[in-house]
Order: structure tokens, then sequence, then C-alpha cells
């Protein structure tokens, strides 16, 4: 999605309160880490963006406690490559290293350990926010639960994160035992989850949209477990910067930099539905003979940033993720129902990406005691308009099982489904709004096009 806006990209917190104290007082302001959100969550059209990546200084770090405070502009590939060589690893990440802080804080995201970590809230202690007229506030999650729950996933809009106190998840080692599971349905997937995730640090489900019949929703899950010397001989070794760096070619070979343009023809049905089945025949291989193999932290966490700029492949239009959030009960049942659909309607996802979630008491949380589904579908001009018409759909069903959509990955939804997923805490939130932002001076086209705040 692209919008057109003013800019400013402040160089330091000082910086960032002149500029906020200098807008027109009718200036509607979005803030923006990265902007990876797959959708409209961190754009403004007509009014202003703050661009907040110059924020990024490290004000602590303690390498005995784990505990860090950052600026909000902070990569996570910054926060990782800081504590890793020290045996601590951020406690919850995204599937790519490029988001700051201020945008995992903003949209409280969920990594492949959701089903024992929950979002990233959970693992911060307190943050500085900047609110719309100039003051600063520190919330303490002890001191004040119902405004941390509140502003974290709040998507910009209840005033700025500014730096936030994290604690780190100390690593026995630098690398992960991996190893493979091929669940043939989606059942079985969701009953693999189950079983496994009591010995697991890291689940991740991966599904061949194009397998239909018995075999629907059939896939492969990778578990990781981390490592410590008992395991791997070089664990402490494996700590090391260059260890967990992901190579800057591939077989040695070709620059990661034109990956993408390799996969572009292979972004079609046909073509992906041949790289769905090798992956899934190579996947049962593996978990037939019971396969195994070390990995270090960041290979196995950011696998996207293999393929740097891996979107252009999708062409001009390029795609969009769906992901909703079902409660365990109905997820194989909804779940289900989404993939056939979507290859009955022609427009199959070729790439769908499954994972268990916790509840969670923040307002507007996404997270639900269930499992989520992220479906990649490719745009066209002419798969736009029945693209959208099922994604329209598919939220009644998630809403109807009562689950919920996530807004970081949100490009179709409407103002009626939203209430229908969240009901009063629409209300909650633009009450919160009222109190901490009377004129409405944080805003995004997300905010716009679903009525929030
Ligand atoms: C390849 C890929 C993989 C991903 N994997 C995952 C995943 O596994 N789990 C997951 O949860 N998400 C995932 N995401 C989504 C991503 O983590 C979120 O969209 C995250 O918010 C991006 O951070 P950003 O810095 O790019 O923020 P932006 O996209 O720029 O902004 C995100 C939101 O936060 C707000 N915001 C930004 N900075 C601040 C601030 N300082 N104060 C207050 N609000 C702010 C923005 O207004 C916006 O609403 C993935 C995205 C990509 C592209």
């Amino acid at each position: 999605m692209a919008s057109s806006a003013t800019v400013h990209r402040p160089a330091d917190v000082e910086a960032l309160r002149s500029i906020v104290a200098s807008l027109d007082p009718s200036a509607t302001v979005a803030l923006r880490g990265t902007g990876c959100s797959y959708g409209d969550a961190s754009l403004n059209g007509g009014g202003v963006v703050l661009d907040l990546t110059r924020l990024n200084r490290v004000r602590a770090f303690d390498p005995k406690t784990g505990i860090v405070h950052v600026e909000a502009g902070v990569t996570v590939r910054d926060l990782w490559r800081l504590s890793v060589p020290h045996g601590w690893w951020p406690p919850v990440v995204s599937g790519t290293a490029a988001p700051t802080i201020g945008g995992i804080l903003g949209a409280n995201i969920h990594g492949k350990n959701a089903f024992h970590a929950g979002t990233i809230s959970n693992h911060v202690l307190r943050f500085g926010a900047l609110l719309a007229d100039g003051s600063r506030i520190e919330v303490d999650r002890e001191r004040d639960p119902e405004l941390f729950g509140a502003f974290l996933g709040s998507f910009g809009l209840l005033g700025i994160i500014t730096d936030a106190v994290i604690r780190l998840k100390p690593v026995p080692g630098g690398r992960m035992r991996v190893s493979v599971l091929a669940p043939r349905s989606l059942g079985a997937m969701i009953a693999d989850f189950e079983r496994e995730k009591d010995g697991a640090d890291y689940l991740v489900g991966w599904i061949d949209g194009f397998a239909g019949g018995s075999e629907l929703g059939r896939g492969v899950i990778h578990k990781a477990v981390y490592a410590g010397p008992d395991d791997d001989p070089e664990a402490t070794a494996s700590l090391a910067l260059e260890r967990q760096d992901l190579p800057s070619t591939l077989f040695g070979v070709v620059p990661k930099s034109i990956m993408w343009a390799f996969l572009r023809p292979f972004l079609n049905d046909v073509g992906m539905s041949m790289i769905n089945r090798a992956k899934d025949i190579a996947a049962r291989r593996e978990a037939a003979v019971g396969k195994t193999y070390l990995q270090s932290h960041a290979a196995f966490a950011f696998l996207l940033d293999y393929v740097p700029g891996w979107k252009r492949a999708y062409g001009a239009a390029g795609l969009i993720q769906y992901q909703s959030f079902v409660p365990a009960a109905a997820a194989e049942r909804v779940h289900s129902r989404m993939i056939a659909e979507a290859k009955a309607r022609g427009l199959t996802p070729y790439l769908l990406v499954y994972k268990r979630h916790l509840p969670e008491r923040g307002l507007m949380t996404h997270a639900v005691d269930g499992f989520s589904m992220a479906m990649d579908f490719r745009v066209t001009e002419s798969r736009r308009g029945p693209l959208w018409d099922l994604c329209r759909e598919y939220d009644g069903w998630v809403a109807e099982a009562g689950g919920r959509i996530y807004f970081a990955k949100d490009a179709t939804s409407t103002p009626e489904n939203v209430r229908r997923m969240f009901g009063s805490e629409v209300d909650a939130l633009a009450a919160l709004k009222k109190r901490l932002d009377p004129h409405g001076r944080w805003r995004t086209d997300l905010a716009r096009r679903l009525a929030l705040g």
C-alpha cells in the first residue's frame, strides 16, 4: 500500500519534541519505524509521517541481567547483535529483523515462541512516551497495567513510544536443535503443535495451500530447542556474531541482493505449486528419518531475510497477507474452510504460516488462546476485487468463531468487521484516545479505513 505524506526524520528525542511542537495544530501525524507492516498501519496520506529510525541509541545494557534500555528506532537486528555475544536473545522477534522497537511495541508482535512467550508486551518492563500535548510519561507494567496494556499494540494512535526497557532471554548457546514434522492434514498439524509445545522453544508450521482432499492443510512443522554444551560442542563459540550472521551469498555464489529476481518466474500458480510440492516431499523424507540439525538463532528466526527485497518477486501490485487468530476449538474448522475456499476461487495463497498463541489482556490485542494462520496472496489487477471480497468473508468466519485479525497484516477489513471481532474494545480505545489525544493528532490510513480511535 502507498500514500504521500510529509516526512520528518528527527535525529533524537529532543529534535522529535521540537518537531511535534512546531507542527500545524490541525496536522495529523503517523508514527513509522521501518514500515514493515504489510498494510497501511504507518501511512498517513496527505498528513505528516514521523520516521523514528534515527532514535536508535542503546541507553543501557547489563550483560549480567539481560536488561536493556533502548530507544524506539533501534531495530531487532541491532538488538540481537548487541546481546547474542553475551548469551542473550530478544524474547520475541518477528520473521524479519528489520522492524524497530517502536514498531514491534506499536503492533505488540508475536513470534514463533508465542505458545509460551506470548507477545512482546510480556517482556517489557516499562517504556517512555511523548503525548500529543508535548508531555512525557513513563509507563511501568506493575504500576500502571491498564495503560501499559492499552498503549502496547495501539498502532501509534495514543502517542510516541520513545524508549523501552526490555528483559532479554538467556540462551545456553548460539544454536538450536531443529527437528522436522510432516503432518498430513491441518487436524494433524494442530495435534502436533499441542503435543510438542511443552518440549519446544519455538514451533512454526508451514502449509501447502495447493493440497486438497484428505491432505488439505498438510505441511511441515519446524521445532527448535535451545542447544547447550551437552548437545552442541560449539555452543559458546557459536554465540559470536560471525557465526550468527546470514550468509551474503547463496551456495557461496549468488548474491543475496538479487535472489528475489530468481524467485520471480515462480511467482504464479504453476511455479508455486511446484515449490510447495518439492518442499513437502523434502520435509516428509526428513521427518521419516528423524533428521535434526543445528541452526543459529538468526538463521532460524529470520528466514525471510535470506532473500532481501523478496516482495519485489511478486511484481508491481505486490502481495497482501491475511492473518487470522482463531480459538483452538474452532481453528481446524475455520482455517480448513479458508484454505479450501481460496483454492476453489482460484486464489490459492503462495505461503501459509501456522502458529500457536496464548490469550492476552491488552486492549485490541490480536492474540487468542488458539492458532493463527498467515496467508500470503499475490495481488494483480484482476485478482484484487475477488481477493478483497474473500478476505472480508473470512473476517465474518473469524468473528463468528470468536477470533481476531492483526492490524500489522491487514489491508482489507472494514469498520463493521472490526467491530464484530473486537466489540466494545473499539469504544474503549476511542475513549482512551480522547483522553490522551483529544484533538486527534495521531492518525494513520489504517485508523481512517477501520474507524479506529
Ligand atoms: C517479513 C515479515 C515478517 C514478519 N513477521 C512477523 C511475526 O512473526 N510476528 C509479528 O507479530 N509481526 C510480524 N511482521 C510484522 C512486523 O513485525 C510489524 O508490522 C512491526 O510493527 C513492524 O515494525 P516497524 O518498525 O516496521 O513498524 P511500522 O510498520 O513502521 O509501524 C507499525 C505500527 O507501529 C506504530 N509505531 C511505529 N513506531 C512507533 C513508536 N515509536 N511509538 C508508537 N507507535 C509506533 C506505527 O504507527 C504503526 O501503526 C512481519 C513483517 C514482515 C515484513
